[in-house]
């Protein structure tokens, strides 16, 4: 029900950036190659992301939109397997409960669907009913568009920041995950102005130098070690700024879990634990790293927006990337 989606809408979009991961994503699982994201307003008067993935069928259209429609979790074991980055079946319903969202679409040539090659249209009304399908203009792919953010919600609305704050909030979610997707383009503009643009052109190594340079700068790139290990179950690699480069600022610190970036505490407490005695007083260390491990041995799950992660095995993850990076600095344990 409509109450229901706004009700689930309270935990998955909490601002514009909340809207745009969860829309990013999507546009990933969706194997695209390249995410155009356009805002106005900070993302709450018009916030629309298109990709060239392989688009939702005609038939699908008004499902993608129904509430656990598309769940991918069937049972409790699924959620121990779940292998793409969106799996609640949740986000657009939710976010249609808060907006004004019209979902456009031309899917991939399959042959048997009916008006095949050609695009189609859906928008969610005020009442969160469903309006009929409308033929469309649109390249091979999806863009959802989502004007309004919490129009219907003043006490969401009330809690949203400045323009540029809620700007600033989506646009680190764009480098985040374009950090760890050098393979895929980006364009994000704001108010008519590009503000981040990140082809992915040449191979996989100049699309990463690239990547990195762009998002990290060239002092990362020079400065840092790279560092590549794995356990049984667990394999950590990236890059860490040597000590002697770190900032006084605590903005290049970046861990991703099986692709999804994430703030937790006991990765932050292993990396800290790592540096504590190399660093000077004030700095902090700078890193790009990324864990990977079967996804029974982690639940991403823990909160709708997904920044949270829980180890199944807590102590052995913090003492594996704590081990990795005392090597890969040069340095004994403590
Ligand atoms: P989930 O990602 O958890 O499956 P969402 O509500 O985010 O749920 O999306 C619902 C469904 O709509 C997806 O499962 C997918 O089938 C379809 N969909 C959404 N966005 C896109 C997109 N950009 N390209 C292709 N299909 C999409
Ligand atoms: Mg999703």
């Amino acid at each position: 029900s409509h109450l229901v989606n706004q009700i689930a809408a309270g935990e998955v979009v909490e601002r514009p950036a909340s809207v745009v991961k969860e829309l990013i994503e999507n546009s990933l699982d969706a194997g695209c190659t390249r995410i155009e994201i356009d805002v106005e307003q900070g993302g709450v008067k018009r916030l629309r992301v298109r990709d060239d993935g392989g688009g939702i069928p005609r038939e699908q259209l008004a499902l993608a939109l129904a509430r656990h429609a598309t769940s991918k979790v069937v049972d409790l074991a699924d959620l121990e397997a779940v292998a793409t980055l969106g799996f609640r079946g949740e986000a657009l319903p939710s976010i249609a409960s808060v907006s004004r969202l019209t979902l456009t679409s031309r899917a991939a040539l399959s042959g048997a669907d009916e008006g095949e090659g050609m695009a189609w249209e859906v928008t969610v009304g005020a009442d969160g009913q469903i309006e009929p399908l409308r033929p469309a203009a649109h390249p091979p792919g999806t863009s959802v568009e989502i004007r309004d953010l919490f129009f219907n919600v003043p006490a969401r609305r009330k809690f949203l920041r400045t323009e540029k704050t809620e700007f600033d909030h989506l646009e680190q979610v764009v480098r985040r995950i374009a950090l760890a997707r050098p393979d895929i383009g980006f364009q994000l503009r704001h108010n008519g102005r590009t503000v981040v643009d990140l082809a992915a052109t040449g191979d996989d190594a100049a699309r990463l130098d690239a990547r990195l340079k762009r998002l990290l700068g060239n002092d990362f790139v020079e400065q840092s070690l790279p560092l590549e290990e794995t356990a049984v179950d667990l394999r950590l690699h990236g890059w860490v700024m040597r000590p002697a480069f770190s900032r006084s600022q605590a903005d290049q610190q970046f861990f991703y879990v099986n692709g999804r970036m994430v703030r937790d505490k006991l990765v932050s407490h292993a990396v800290r634990q790592a540096f504590s005695d190399v660093l000077h007083h004030g700095r902090h260390p700078a890193y790009l790293l990324f864990l990977e491990l079967p996804a029974r041995l982690v639940d991403v799950n823990v909160h709708p927006a997904k920044h949270e992660v829980r180890f199944r095995e807590g102590r052995q993850v913090h003492d594996f990337i704590f081990r990795v990076l005392r090597r890969c600095l040069g340095l004994g344990t403590l």
